[in-house]
This record gives C-alpha cells, sequence and structure tokens, in this order.
C-alpha cells in the first residue's frame, strides 16, 4: 500500500471502530489484568460465551493477587467448560511471577510480557498497546484474515515467512499512539465483518475500497491454510458408577489431555454390557443394573472421542478413597460434584443424564 491508502486504510478503520464497536465488559474498563484475563479467554473461544466466564473470574479473583493464590481445583472449576485448561494454569502461573518478580504489577514492556507463562506474542501486544497504550501491534486469526484478503496474499498463513510478512503489513499501517484502537478494530473487523469460513460481509465493510480480494472476487480463497492433519479416532466407555446417594469420580493424571481434571470413569474401546458390567465388578463392584446412555462424541484439537456409555447402579460404594487422588477412584455426592469438580465439557453428556450443570449452565 502507498503511504496515502495507508492513511486512508487507518482513517476508515478506525471511524468504523468509534461508531460500530461491541460494548464488552473488558473494553469498558481496561486495565492491564482484565486485557489479559479477556485475551486469554478469547483465545479459541467466541465472544459471547467468554463473557459470563469473564465476569465471574473476575467477581471471583479481581487482581493479580488473587489469582496467584487460588488453589488449582477453584480455579479448573471456574474455567470448567471455556476448554483449553492450560490456560487456566498458566494464568496462575503467571500471576504467581508477577507477584514474585514485578511486586503484583503487570509489567507494560511488551519482552517482559512474552517471558510469563501462556503469553505469546498476540496477548503480550493486546496487554501493552489497549491497557499501556504502547506502540505494538497484535495480531490474531482475525488480523491475518483481513490483511490476507485486503493485499490478496496467495501465501499459507501458517507458513513463518509469511507470517513476518503480514506483521510487517501490520506494523506498517499502525497509527502512533493509537495502537490500542487499531488493533482493537481489526480484531473488530474480523470478528464481525471480514468472517471466515467464506462468508464475508463485504457491503457493510469500511476498507471494501481498499481491499484487493474485494475488487477480485476473491475474498473466500483467503486465508490460504495448509491441508488439515486428520484427527485420531479413540473409542471410549464411559462408566456412571452409582449407589442411592454418590457417584464414582476419578481425577485424571496432572499431565496430558484434559489433565487434573475430573472425569467418570472411562475405559478403552466400546464396551457391551455384559463387558461393562465385568470392569465394574474388577473394580470391586457389586453392579445391581446397568442402563446404557446415549452415545456421544467429542473433538478435541488433534483427538476425537467417540463415546458410550452405562449407568450402573451398585449395591453401596463403601467410602474407600476420599481424597482425590490422580487415577484413584473415590465418590462424590451430585450436588458436591457440581461445585467441587471440574468436569471438562467432553463428558456433558453423561453429567446432563444426571442433571449435573457443568460451567455456564449452572447459572442459567
Ligand atoms: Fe474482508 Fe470483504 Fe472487507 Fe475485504 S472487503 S476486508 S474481504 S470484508
Amino acid at each position: 500500500m502507498k503511504d496515502k491508502q495507508k492513511q486512508e486504510f487507518i482513517q476508515k478503520l478506525l471511524t468504523w471502530f468509534g461508531n460500530n464497536h461491541r460494548i464488552l465488559p473488558w473494553r469498558e474498563e481496561p486495565t492491564p489484568y482484565r486485557v489479559w484475563i479477556s485475551e486469554i479467554m478469547l483465545q479459541q473461544t467466541r465472544v459471547v460465551a467468554v463473557m459470563p466466564y469473564f465476569l465471574r473470574f473476575l467477581e471471583a479473583l479481581p487482581d493479580v493477587e488473587a489469582l496467584a493464590e487460588v488453589p488449582e481445583d477453584r480455579l479448573l472449576k471456574l474455567w470448567e467448560g471455556l476448554g483449553y485448561y492450560n490456560r487456566a494454569r498458566n494464568l496462575k502461573k503467571a500471576a504467581q511471577s508477577v507477584m514474585i518478580d514485578y511486586a503484583g504489577i503487570i509489567p507494560s514492556d511488551y519482552d517482559k510480557l512474552l517471558r510469563l507463562s501462556g503469553i505469546g506474542k498476540y496477548t503480550a501486544g493486546a496487554i501493552a498497546s489497549i491497557a499501556y497504550g504502547k506502540d505494538e501491534t497484535a495480531i490474531d486469526g482475525n488480523v491475518l484474515r483481513v490483511f490476507s484478503r485486503v493485499f490478496a496474499d496467495s501465501g499459507i498463513i501458517t507458513e513463518p515467512d509469511v507470517r513476518e510478512r503480514m506483521e510487517i503489513r501490520v506494523r506498517e499501517c499502525l497509527p502512533n499512539g493509537r495502537a490500542g484502537e487499531y488493533n482493537q478494530s481489526l480484531m473488530e473487523l474480523g470478528a464481525t465483518v471480514c468472517l471466515p469460513n467464506g462468508a464475508p460481509k463485504c457491503e457493510i465493510c469500511p476498507v471494501q475500497t481498499l481491499c484487493k480480494a474485494h475488487q477480485d472476487g476473491t475474498m473466500t480463497q483467503y486465508p490460504k491454510k495448509a491441508d488439515k492433519k486428520k484427527r485420531r479416532v479413540e473409542e471410549k466407555t464411559i462408566l456412571v458408577i452409582q449407589d442411592a446417594k454418590s457417584l464414582a469420580l476419578q481425577k485424571r493424571p496432572q499431565n496430558g489431555l484434559l489433565a487434573g481434571l475430573y472425569q467418570f470413569p472411562m475405559a478403552e474401546g466400546h464396551l457391551n454390557e455384559e463387558e461393562a458390567l465385568l470392569t465394574v465388578k474388577k473394580m470391586g463392584f457389586q453392579p445391581l443394573h446397568i442402563v446404557r446412555l446415549p452415545d456421544s462424541k467429542h473433538i478435541f484439537t488433534h483427538i476425537e472421542w467417540r463415546m458410550v456409555g452405562y449407568a450402573i447402579r451398585v449395591d453401596e460404594l463403601s467410602p474407600r478413597n476420599p481424597v482425590a487422588e490422580p487415577d484413584k477412584l473415590f465418590f462424590a455426592q451430585k450436588d458436591e460434584t457440581e461445585d467441587k469438580y471440574p468436569i471438562p465439557s467432553a463428558f456433558a453428556a453423561y453429567t446432563g443424564c444426571f442433571d449435573i450443570k457443568l460451567g455456564n449452565a449452572k447459572f442459567e
């Protein structure tokens, strides 16, 4: 883009943002803590889904100190249903570093922000520009999509050299002193107008006259992406073992998929009723009856779980293992399960059968 076009691009974009931006809780009062929490929550998650989580999180943990000290189960319970739980663990780790290294004040310096757990280039740029007014870019998938279309760039968007080229273009357009507004306007344009999956609303786009892809009618061809790897399919059997009062739960290992979260006991493969009963007996229970639950599936980034489930009534869940330890069964009452133990939404089909509400559903 020539200088004149850049000026026009910025002016059109910022005017549009001033008149059209959505009112969002983190925008009302963009403190470093609020910008940080919102940006981490918004990674991989839609704005509408994030809003109630953000408000509850801020109420429970209003500052860096509270976040640094929160017990892990409480933290994960606040995150329950948002997915990608390492984001929450990294928030706590970073908060502890901020308490130790920066006396509880989130740094404004981009490089110092980058050194905190879970903060990458995008989040560091967002905090530095939106909360501290620094001239830094914050480039997420929305921004990349807008720029790849405006420039009709046919490079594969995940390739480092393409990414670098985009970063240079975004930086070249950045209006000094207005980086926070600029970054947010690009994200907002990508999130509400220059939509992914072949549906950009070019007719209402403020930068339509400067957009090469729009002029060529090729908007839906950008951004170019590498072929996706196929997900690995894993078959599981979910065993909801219960007596009159309690359910059997299990804490997952501290590492790997859904680390440290809670689940119903689970067996590999799809078991039939007989095999499920045998498995439960081997666990030391006396099954009284068994009911097949609905099949369900859950998609992670690289894995897909296809699940069958059974509700198995046993005579009595003895009080062994009253404390949750990784991989060991323990027993919890339904309301306790809802309030205390973070269960990922991968199991929502089975918690739903027992009216155990997870995440947002608890507050609806
Ligand atoms: Fe995106 Fe269309 Fe605007 Fe170009 S004109 S930036 S493709 S919405």
